[in-house]
């Protein structure tokens, strides 16, 4: 078989340094990996491996859950030990439970600096700790709930007061010899966002995970995360990502891997190319694109199928897809690896479209 190029990247990672989040490797050695949150009650144990079963199927690398009281701790080791995929222990105020989570068999606790009381004093305990354990962690400083000192210093969350805190946390981890950790600086403003990840990554060799926090609903949280973690990925910028949505988590994970897939960070799974439509449609181009999509849904090949309105481009991208159609004249011509296969009337392009792609997905299977 022929050796395939890997496709284009806009630019190489940023070379940082890698260690596990339980057996999913993070940095610059490794792909992006997708992260996204449990909305369970964490103690609802089967409501939380139900989500995490759900968000494992839409392809979600590593999750995280909250951890705000003890009966959450005590949920850590049954979860860590069922989920499919590494669990990360999201811990505020407490350093009890860090030590809990520890123990449960998180493949990684985020602390949050600004939120743990008297952290500084606590570091070396939970360096020694995640040490021992092999568990790795996240510093995960938030515009929200900055160290007072650096509100005081800067008057608000500037990326400048958002990186001083998290390189300030990463020297004591350190100083005690520790070093797994990735570190997040998250803001609402993808700007101020942007801004704060680029001079962090000046400053030391951490892997990175993006975030944009609090994006909002799923039309303005998508666009927010796309535009901030763009911007950072074409930099080579970023190692672990999580779209925050006010939405379900799997719609997260579906906007995170699209997203790596759109920069060639993530190998692309099918792909719908269809045109935006114009007055020289002659078919209902965003009913026809709805409906093979809706046919598609799930399939994991990595096939192009276009879906054209008219003869302007429609066969140029229809032939320069795995699959598509140029439609016109109440007919649909179908395109088959740049030839066309047949003529099929408007109303059945769509079963055509979906038999087509069916078959090529099988014949991938047997290669
Ligand atoms: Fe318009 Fe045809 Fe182009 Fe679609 S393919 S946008 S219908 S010109």
């Amino acid at each position: 078989p022929s050796i395939k190029e890997p496709p284009p990247v806009l630019s190489p990672r940023r070379p940082t340094r890698n260690f596990n989040v339980g057996d999913v490797g993070v940095g610059s050695d490794h792909p992006v990996s997708v992260q996204s949150m449990t909305t369970t009650k964490t103690h609802d144990i089967n409501a939380t491996l139900q989500q995490i079963a759900e968000l494992t199927a839409s392809g979600c690398d590593i999750v995280r859950v909250a951890c705000p009281t003890d009966k959450d701790a005590q949920a850590l080791p049954i979860i860590a030990q069922k989920s499919q995929i590494p669990v990360i222990a999201d811990i505020h105020f407490q350093p009890k439970y860090v030590y809990a989570a520890i123990e449960a068999g998180c493949g990684a606790v985020r602390v949050n600096p600004g939120n743990i009381r008297k952290f500084d004093d606590q570091v070396g305990d939970i360096a020694k700790a995640a040490k021992d354990s092999g568990v790795s962690l996240r510093i995960g400083v938030n515009a929200g709930s900055l160290d007072k000192r650096l509100m005081d210093k800067y008057g608000k969350a500037t990326p400048e007061a958002l990186v001083e805190s998290a390189v300030w946390e990463a020297s004591l981890f350190e100083e005690h010899d520790f070093h797994d950790f990735k570190i997040s600086v998250k803001h609402h403003d993808p700007v101020v966002m942007v801004q704060a990840y680029q001079m962090l990554a000046e400053r030391g060799d951490w892997p990175l995970h993006l975030g944009v926090t609090e994006a909002g609903p799923a039309f303005q949280g998508t666009i927010k995360s796309a535009t901030a973690f763009g911007a950072l990925l074409s930099q080579g910028i970023g190692d672990t990502i999580r779209v925050s949505l006010s939405a379900p988590p799997a719609e997260e994970v579906k906007v995170g891997n699209q997203l790596l897939e759109s920069l060639n960070l993530r190998p692309r799974k099918l792909e719908i190319v269809s045109c935006p439509s114009c007055g020289r449609a002659q078919v209902d181009v965003y009913k026809l694109a709805d409906d093979v999509t809706e046919g598609l849904e799930g399939m994991e090949h990595p096939l192009r199928v276009a879906v054209m309105g008219c003869v302007v481009n429609g066969p140029g991208e229809a032939r320069d897809a795995d699959l598509g159609v140029a439609s016109g004249n109440g007919k649909g011509q179908i395109f088959v690896k740049g030839e066309v296969i047949k003529t099929v009337p408007e109303d059945q392009i769509v079963e055509t479209l979906i038999e087509e792609a069916n078959r090529l997905a099988e014949e991938m299977d047997l290669d």
